[in-house]
């Protein structure tokens, strides 16, 4: 394993270990091949647990079909007679709902309720329950929950298919870990020069800038403190500060030689 694959590895593990007290508990599943669809949903964003609670029909070919690769998780998943059962040991209960209910109880966007599972319910175990495809969650499911989230769609057309629902709140716990979209993944080959060498190159610009008379020594202006704001930002690399400097010093030596 070469480096970048190891540290990846170790940070997957990372993510993983934070996902792993949720688990995902699907209701009265009807359509097998849904059960598999979610375990891939759920694999590929680092969930690992999968409850079923009276699946109509699984184990089954369909849903190992439907896994494509994510059969591990369906080995493992846990089958229970109730929800009961399924909820033991949980301290946060998360009912996934298409249809805005008219019960007094608190109903969250799903990435506040990402969000808000992960900070506030760190290391306990949470349930994310989810209904069957035609009916949802029943009432009594739905009396289990500590709080309903709803994944926000067209009003007119708001009934996600089962294991797409799962997809949707698997990224978002995904996200809430790593620290949602902001975050980029530099390149592996890319380390910044450190702050000595970005001075160097910050005393070389401004010498160029001088000799090639772009800067007035009297009147500078903002013109250095603009130039390390862009370079800053930037954040170049060895190979990179190596070009601009190669740059500046053939600029420098074709401007002595026009001056003379
Ligand atoms: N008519 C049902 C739809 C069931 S879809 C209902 O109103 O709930 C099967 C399951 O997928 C739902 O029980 C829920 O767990 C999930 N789901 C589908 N659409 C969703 C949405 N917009 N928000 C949250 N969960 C959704």
């Amino acid at each position: 394993m070469n480096l970048k694959a190891a540290q990846d590895t170790r940070s997957e593990a990372q993510v993983a270990a934070r996902l792993s007290h949720i688990r995902i508990v699907l209701i009265n599943t009807s359509h097998p091949g849904n059960i598999g669809a979610s375990a891939r949903a759920m694999k590929v964003m680092g969930l690992q647990h999968l409850h079923l609670v009276t699946p109509k029909n699984f184990p089954c070919a369909e849903a190992t079909a439907m896994a494509s690769g994510a059969d591990d998780l369906l080995e493992r998943a846990v089958l229970h007679d109730s929800l009961e059962s399924a909820l033991d040991g949980c301290s946060l209960v998360l009912g996934t709902s298409a249809r805005m209910r008219s019960l007094p109880m608190p109903q969250m966007d799903l990435r506040s309720a990402a969000k808000s599972a992960l900070s506030e319910h760190e290391g306990q175990h949470i349930a994310i329950i989810f209904g069957q495809e035609r009916a949802g969650l029943t009432n009594d499911e739905i009396h289990r929950c500590h709080q309903l989230v709803h994944v926000d769609t067209n009003p007119d057309y708001s009934s996600l298919n089962l294991s797409q629902a799962v997809q949707v709140m698997a990224y978002e716990l995904r996200m809430a870990v790593i620290g949602g979209a902001g975050n980029t993944i530099a390149p592996s080959d890319w380390v910044p020069v450190d702050a000595g060498q970005m001075e160097m190159f910050f005393v070389h610009l401004e010498q160029t800038l001088l000799d090639i008379k772009f800067m007035n020594p009297e009147q500078p202006k903002r013109l250095m403190a603009r130039m390390r704001r862009l370079f800053n930002r930037a954040r170049p690399d060895q190979n990179e500060i190596n070009i601009l400097r190669g740059i500046l010093t053939a600029t420098q030596q074709t401007a002595q030689k026009h001056d003379n």
